[in-house]
Formats: C-alpha cells, sequence, structure tokens
C-alpha cells in the first residue's frame, strides 16, 4: 500500500471529501483518514439526517391540517422507532455511497485517527487500544477534522446527551429537557415536539436564536409556545441527578424539573483532541486553528479548513473552502471563497432563512435613518381552510441611500429554499427597484417579496 502522498486530508467530512476528491481529479495522490464514519458531522449525525426527522415530524402538522382537505384518519399514530431506524438506515447508504465515490475518484481512505509525528508525517491511530495502524507521508497535509458538540461543566453533565447522541437513539424519550436557544436546540424542540415528546426548553437569555432578525425570532417563539413546547427564559441548569431515563434537573433559581431526557444544544467547538498540533507547533486562538485567506496555517505546507478553523460553521463553507484549496494548490485557478451573503436557515417548524444582515445590524452600520424596512405578514394559503398554523413574515432591509437591498428574510414554509434563490439577487447587489421590477409568480408565498411597497 502507498505511504507517500501528494496530499493526506485528516477528516472525511463534508470538506475533506471535497478537498481530497477535488485535488485527486486534478492528478495529485490522495489519503484521507477517518476515525469515525465517512461523511461527517453533516451526513452521519446532522444536516441529512436532521431534515429526515425534520420531514417526519412536520408531517404531524400537515395530518392534523387533513382533516379540512377533506382527509380523514382513524387511530392515527406515530412510530418514532420506525422513523429513527429510517433514518439511521439511510445514513448507513450514505456513508456506503461516500465511500464509494472516494474509491471511484482514487483517493485511498485509510481509517483510525491521525496525529501528527512531523509537519509531513501522520501516524495513525487506534484509539481504543493506542496501536499505530499505519504512518504516512505528505507533501501537503490538509486539517478537515470539523468541531464536536460542546457539554457545560455543571453536576451531572455526563447524564445529558448532545446532538450526536440524537441520532442513535432507537426510541424517543417521552419527555425532554432542551437546553440552548441556538438552532439545534429550537431545531430539535420542534422535531421532538411534532413526534410527540413533551418539550421544555430551557434558555439562558432573554430570546431564542441570537444574532437572527428579532422580529422572526419572536414570531418562532410565539409559533413554538403555540405547538405546546414550553420555554422558560432566563435560566440555566445547575445540576442533573438521577439514572438515565430518569432525571432530576435543577436550574439557578431552585426550579427542579423531571425528564426522561435532557439534551445539551449549547454550541460546538473544534475537535483538536488527539492531533498532536503542539509537535509541529500549529497555531492555535482561542481552541480554533489560525489560517490565513488560503486557508494556510502558520506551517507553510499543512492547511485546514471548515469547522475546525471555527469561522462560518457551515457545510456549504466547508465545501467551498475545501475545493477552492484543491483549486488553488493542484489546479490552476487562484479563486477565493466568497463569504459575502451567505443564507442561513433554521428548519424549525416554521423555518426561518436569512441573507445579508438583519434591521438590528443595518441600524448599528448605517443607521436607523438611512434604512427602510419593508416587511409583509400574512397567514399563507395553505393555512386559511385548516385556520390554523403560523403566519408568514417576509422582510427586506433596504440601504435608502443606494437603494440596496441589505438583507432577506423570512420565516414561513419553504423559507431556506425561497431565500437560497434570494441570496443569488442579493450577491448581485440588487436593488429594491430590481425586486419591484422583478413580475411576480402568483399565488405564492415568495411573490411577497417582489410585491412590497
Ligand atoms: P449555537 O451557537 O447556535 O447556540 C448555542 C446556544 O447555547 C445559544 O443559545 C447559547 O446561548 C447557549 N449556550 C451556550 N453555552 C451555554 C451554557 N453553558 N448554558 C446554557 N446555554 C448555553 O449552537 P448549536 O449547538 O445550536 O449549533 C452549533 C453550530 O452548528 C451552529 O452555530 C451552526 O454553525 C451549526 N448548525 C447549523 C445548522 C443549520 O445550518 N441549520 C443546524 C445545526 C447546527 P446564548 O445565545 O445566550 O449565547
Amino acid at each position: 500500500m502507498k505511504r507517500s502522498f501528494d496530499l493526506i486530508v485528516i477528516g472525511a467530512g463534508s470538506g475533506g471529501l471535497a478537498a481530497a476528491k477535488k485535488a485527486a481529479s486534478y492528478g495529485a495522490s490522495v489519503a484521507i483518514i477517518e476515525g469515525d464514519l465517512v461523511g461527517g458531522t453533516c451526513v452521519i449525525r446532522g444536516c441529512v439526517p436532521k431534515k429526515l426527522l425534520v420531514c417526519g415530524s412536520s408531517l404531524s402538522e400537515s395530518l392534523l391540517s387533513a382533516p379540512s382537505y377533506g382527509f380523514d384518519f382513524d387511530n392515527l399514530q406515530i412510530k418514532s422507532e420506525r422513523l429513527l431506524a429510517n433514518v439511521r438506515q439511510e445514513v448507513k447508504r450514505l456513508n456506503e455511497l461516500h465511500e464509494a465515490f472516494l474509491s471511484k475518484a482514487n483517493v485511498q481512505l485509510f481509517k483510525g485517527w491521525g496525529e501528527f509525528r512531523n509537519s509531513n508525517c501522520i501516524a495513525i491511530k487506534n484509539r481504543k487500544n493506542g496501536e499505530t495502524l499505519n504512518e504516512l507521508y505528505g507533501e501537503r497535509i490538509l486539517l478537515a477534522v470539523g468541531g464536536r458538540p460542546k457539554r457545560p461543566s455543571i453536576e451531572g453533565a455526563s447524564l445529558g446527551w448532545t446532538s450526536d447522541d440524537m441520532f442513535i437513539l432507537k426510541s424517543l424519550p417521552n419527555k425532554i429537557i432542551i437546553v440552548g436557544a441556538g438552532y439545534i436546540a429550537c431545531e430539535f424542540a420542534c422535531i421532538l415536539q411534532g413526534l410527540g415528546v413533551e418539550v421544555t426548553q430551557i434558555v439562558r437569555g432573554e430570546r431564542i436564536l441570537r444574532g437572527f432578525d428579532l422580529e422572526l425570532s419572536s414570531s418562532l417563539t410565539e409559533a413554538m409556545l403555540n405547538k405546546g413546547i414550553n420555554i422558560i427564559f432566563g435560566e440555566n441548569l445547575s445540576s442533573i441527578k438521577g439514572t438515565p431515563g430518569s432525571l432530576i434537573i435543577k436550574t439557578n433559581t431552585g426550579k427542579e424539573l423531571e425528564s426522561n431526557g435532557l439534551l445539551f444544544a449549547t454550541g460546538r467547538e473544534p475537535f483538536l483532541e488527539g492531533l498532536q498540533l503542539e509537535k509541529v507547533g500549529i497555531e492555535i486562538f482561542e481552541n480554533k486553528i489560525k489560517v490565513d485567506s488560503e486557508n494556510k496555517t502558520n506551517i507553510s505546507n499543512i492547511f485546514a479548513i471548515g469547522d475546525v478553523t471555527d469561522r462560518i460553521n457551515l457545510t456549504p463553507v466547508a465545501i467551498d473552502e475545501g475545493r477552492k484549496f484543491a483549486d488553488r494548490n493542484y489546479g490552476k485557478s487562484d479563486r477565493k471563497v466568497n463569504y459575502d451573503f451567505v443564507p442561513y436557515a433554521v428548519f424549525s417548524q416554521p423555518e426561518i432563512a436569512s441573507v445579508g444582515i438583519t434591521e438590528e445590524k443595518a441600524i448599528q452600520s448605517v443607521g436607523k435613518d438611512n434604512i427602510k424596512v419593508y416587511r409583509s405578514i400574512f397567514r399563507p394559503l395553505s393555512k386559511s381552510l385548516p385556520k390554523t398554523g403560523s403566519k408568514c413574515i417576509l422582510k427586506l432591509i433596504v440601504n435608502k441611500n443606494n437603494n440596496k437591498v441589505l438583507g432577506c428574510h423570512m420565516i414561513g414554509d419553504n423559507a431556506s429554499e425561497i431565500i437560497q434563490m434570494a441570496s443569488i439577487s442579493l450577491m448581485l447587489g440588487a436593488k429594491k427597484s430590481d425586486f419591484d421590477n422583478t413580475m411576480a409568480l402568483h399565488p405564492t408565498i415568495a411573490e411577497e417579496f417582489v410585491t412590497m411597497r
């Protein structure tokens, strides 16, 4: 087996896979090292299985609306064990598919955990018994090891789950407490509520989704409360006691809650453990690998992409960084990643999606008098017969001085699909007048973006 490569990629997640395959397509000899399943966070324990759970969970709202469309169901039940098993089966299929893609792309996969011996040599270890499985030499090394969930250091924290654990559960608890107010907390609160779990979300601050448009996050809070999710604001956990399946949770104000499970959705951090970065002196800042605009670390042949650099921790960004790294170093292109107008979505129910800056950020950066906010708030047609469900909000933030659209925000059905397309216009520098000159497509939700006056 070949031991010397043009490129060694550590981590076979979205970014690492993209970089490895692209570099190999330019003729480089490439090895990729993965200690867990090929596919990484996005495919194995993140975006993909999460979205499948969202699809399953959101059916509950559609089914509740079904009688108003003439459908009647007797004895409707959710067998969440079947859903969880089907999702795991699909993840397994995708994992095998990604392994097959690697071999088709002529990238050599090494299973085990990589650690630096020196700046060109990586040992592959079995972390269970410490055995060295292989030693590889690479002209360049790319770190694409991603991140992992953080757990707060409180008494009994090990009794709580992280998002990683949620994807290997065989059945769902009857009652769960979710700690946090970010993406994972809001997405899982909605998923689990839709699947019949009694959900309490504990938020240390006064709002959910800090950084997102306040009007949208307030609307999501209202929608989540209306669905029956119990959200407790301004509190934090102080301890977890009990045994798995039967937990007693205390908060800092002395509240005591009982639950069958607890999910920590309290952020993620770069996964640097075991890499032995200190052996080569790779510069780390606030627990993240420091890179320049070409993803190079302070060591000239070592690069890093994706969540391990902790900048914009999204799959498409890691993939783009990986492909452009390969283009620059093995192809003939010097294109850099365009970090402007990265669209974001929270797959809560209803969805929130955004591109560009929020009203709050626009006020800070150009001043309240220099912006105009256009909004449309309405009940979508799909909800008019059932007469239930939350309203959509669509917002455009416009710079009054040059008419440019600075931000485009939405909560409602298909928000992520709509904002993906809107991000093209913002990237091209669209003005409000360009939105106005665009013909509406009727009857849709998205048409409101071109009919706001
Ligand atoms: P986020 O950074 O989105 O949110 C973390 C949340 O945890 C915040 O509400 C924060 O509160 C709270 N928090 C942090 N520490 C504590 C603590 N000690 N006690 C109580 N609350 C705490 O992290 P997530 O874990 O939700 O997601 C991690 C990352 O994964 C995201 O930032 C995103 O990059 C990515 N992701 C993207 C998704 C998507 O694109 N749809 C989906 C899922 C994840 P506060 O607001 O007060 O700081």
